[in-house]
Order: structure tokens, then sequence, then C-alpha cells
């Protein structure tokens, strides 16, 4: 195992870097995202990086700007602790925002990842529905979805709930713990073994923080805080992004990956809905919104009470829900890129004075 294996260095990385190598470039894995630069892992130690100004002003969107976990291939400085961004490998997965930012209109939030655990409380405020739209989230992201459902201190009756997740689930493994009593945590560990990449997903409260403690042996999130210094020499403290854990695993936990949204995953409804699409084809329309028009397939299940109730309204509420933040997304998308030609043309211009 090399240093770089256990930061889930593998094949796939090492031929999209070969050409890099032969220009003198070395590989490296961005721990942490700040305001002005990036952390980034390497087989020699962290290294303070910031972007090459060819990936600051060309990038044409998601593809060119990092995020955390992303593979780069780094120009070092020579005698210093800092390097250069020259490119971004291609990613293996993928969360991404459709943040409104200055650079570009999509924003990476977490890159490379192998396993994302979707939590859940099996308290009284568990609830079905938020679940679905979790798997939905992670269908589409390339990651694979593991399902965890934490408090099962909290839960009378394990085995109805246990019924109903599987019943939204499919092929989806299902994990129960009590992440407050250390009990059931080890699936885990064995899912994220060396070299492999897992992150978290969930509502605030759910006990994400816990369970990321307790995998890394620690009584407080504030333990993995590293140090670390400011464009202007000031000493700050920034919270880890991404940690190998004791046990060979990485995790990678950035704030932009808790505050994911629904709409952020347009394509993962069609999987996690899987049986409504499939009667769909069947309804007269192609358009059809499964709602008074005539010879609706989906409505003629539901009346025949093949299909669920509960699966029926969930599916039409998140369809609306997606459709109506992408029309938002849209419109703001192209004000923004209007913007960004204006702004790179007054930049070339520059340039060109410069000569
Ligand atoms: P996060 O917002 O998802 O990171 O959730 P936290 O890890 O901060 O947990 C929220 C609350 O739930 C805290 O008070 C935890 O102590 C509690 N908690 C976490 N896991 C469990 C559990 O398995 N059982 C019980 N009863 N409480 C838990
Ligand atoms: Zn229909």
């Amino acid at each position: 195992m090399t240093d770089l294996e256990y930061l889930g260095w593998n094949p796939f990385f090492a031929s999209n870097f070969a050409p890099y190598e032969r220009d003198g470039l070395i590989p490296g894995r961005i721990a942490i995202e700040q305001k002005t630069h990036f952390l980034v892992a390497t087989a020699g130690g962290e290294l303070r990086a910031s972007l090459a100004g060819k990936l600051r002003f060309e990038t044409r969107g998601e593809e060119d700007v990092p995020g955390v976990g992303d593979w780069v291939a780094l120009r070092p400085t020579p005698g210093e602790r800092t390097a250069t961004i020259i490119h971004v490998l291609p990613r293996k997965s993928k969360f991404s925002r459709k943040a409104v930012g200055r650079e570009s209109v999509e924003q990476t939030v977490a890159a490379n990842i192998d396993v994302i655990f979707l939590i859940n409380a099996i308290d009284r405020t568990f609830n079905l529905r938020r679940l679905e739209r979790y798997l939905v989230l992670a269908a589409g992201s390339g990651a694979r979805p593991a399902v965890v459902l934490n408090k099962s201190d909290l839960c009378a009756d394990l085995s109805g709930v246990l019924n109903d997740v599987r019943a939204v689930t499919a092929q989806v493994p299902v994990y129960v713990m009590s992440a407050a009593r250390g009990e059931g945590l080890d699936v885990i560990r064995t899912s994220l073994g060396i070299g492999v990449t897992g992150a978290f997903l969930g509502p605030s409260g759910v006990g994400k923080s816990t369970i990321i403690n307790r995998l890394l042996g620690l009584a407080k999130l504030k333990t993995s805080e590293v140090r670390d210094y400011d464009g202007k020499g000031r000493h700050t403290t920034s919270h880890r992004e991404m940690v190998v854990l004791p046990s060979g695993g990485i995790l990678i936990d950035t704030p932009g990956m808790r505050e994911l949204q629904l709409w952020e995953a347009d394509e993962g409804i069609q999987e996690v809905f899987e049986e409504i699409e499939s009667l769909a084809a069947a309804c007269r329309f192609r358009d059809c919104h499964h709602n008074q028009e005539p010879d609706c397939a989906v409505r003629k299940a539901l009346e025949e009470g093949t299909l669920d109730e509960g699966r029926y309204t969930s599916y039409l509420k998140l369809q609306r829900e997606i459709e109506r933040q992408s029309r938002k997304y849209d419109t703001r998308a192209q004000a923004l890129e209007k913007e960004r030609t204006k702004r790179l043309t007054s930049h070339h211009k520059r340039s060109y004075k410069k000569k």
C-alpha cells in the first residue's frame, strides 16, 4: 500500500494522471477548501495550493473547478509547502450544487465519493418520504448509497420500520445502529475499507456528527480541527473536511454536503420511483402528469390498489419541486452566463493591452 492509496488513489486516477506526470506534476487530493486556497493531501504531506490562473478564468463550469475529494495535478513550489493546481482529474462521482457563484453556476460540493450513507433517525421524527428524497439525491451522483437507521435505541417497533424502509430502498443496503450507545457502527467501518471514500447525507439532528466522532474515536468533532494560516498570515482554525479513519476508509464531511437540497439531483427520481416510471410507459400521453389525463396507467394502478398511495403522492410532489427549482435555476443561469461572458471579454482585453 502506498500513501496515495490510503487517500483513495487507484488505477482509474493513475491512468488519467499519467500525461501530467511526464510534465513533472504530482498528484494530490483536496482535503479542505477555503476562501482563497485549498489544502491538498499528497504522498509527501499536505500542501497549500491555489488554482492556476488558467483554471480560474477559463472554466466552463463544474468540470474544472475542484472541490473537496477531487484528485488534482499539482506543480509544487520548490523549497516551499505550496503548490499550484494545474488540472482536475476526471471524477468517479460528484455531488454539486447549482449555487449562484462568481466563477461558475455549478459548484462541486464533494467529489469521488464511493459510498454515500443516507442517515436517518428512527425516533419519532422518522420520515419515510424524506428518506425517498435522499435516495433521489444519491441516485445519479455516481456514489453507491447505503441507508443508515440511527437512534435504534429510541425505536419501539424496529421490524415495522424495517418493513417500511425496505419497501422503498430496493437493492440499497440498510444498516441499523445507535451511535449514542456505540452499537452497529462496524458496518460503516467494514464498507469503508482502505482507500474507500464515504460521505454522510441527512437532515440535521439525525446523528451525523456523533457517528463521525465514533468512527474517528473522538469525543468531539472539534478535535478534528486543523490549524492553518489565511492569506494574510493570520492564524485560523478550520474544520477538516476529509479525514482518513483509523480503521482505513476516508470520510468527507463538508458543510456544502450537509446543506444539499433535493433539486440539485435531477435524474434520480426515475431510479427511485422505478415502479411508477414503468407504469407511466403505458399512459396514453407521453407527457402525462398522472393527474386528470385520460387513460393514465398510473392512476389506474392507484385505483386498483396495485400502486401505493403514499408513493404516488410523494412522486408527484418531488417531481413538481424539481421542475420548479430547475426553472428558477435556468433563469438565473442565463443571467450569470451573460455576466460571465462580459467579464471574460474584459479580462482578455486587459491581457492584450499588457502585451
Ligand atoms: P447531526 O446534526 O446529524 O450531526 O446530529 P448530532 O450528531 O449532532 O446528534 C443530534 C443529537 O442526537 C445529539 O444530541 C446526539 O447526542 C443525539 N444522538 C445521536 N445519535 C444518537 C443515538 O443513536 N441515540 C440517541 N438516543 N441519541 C443520539
Ligand atoms: Zn399517467
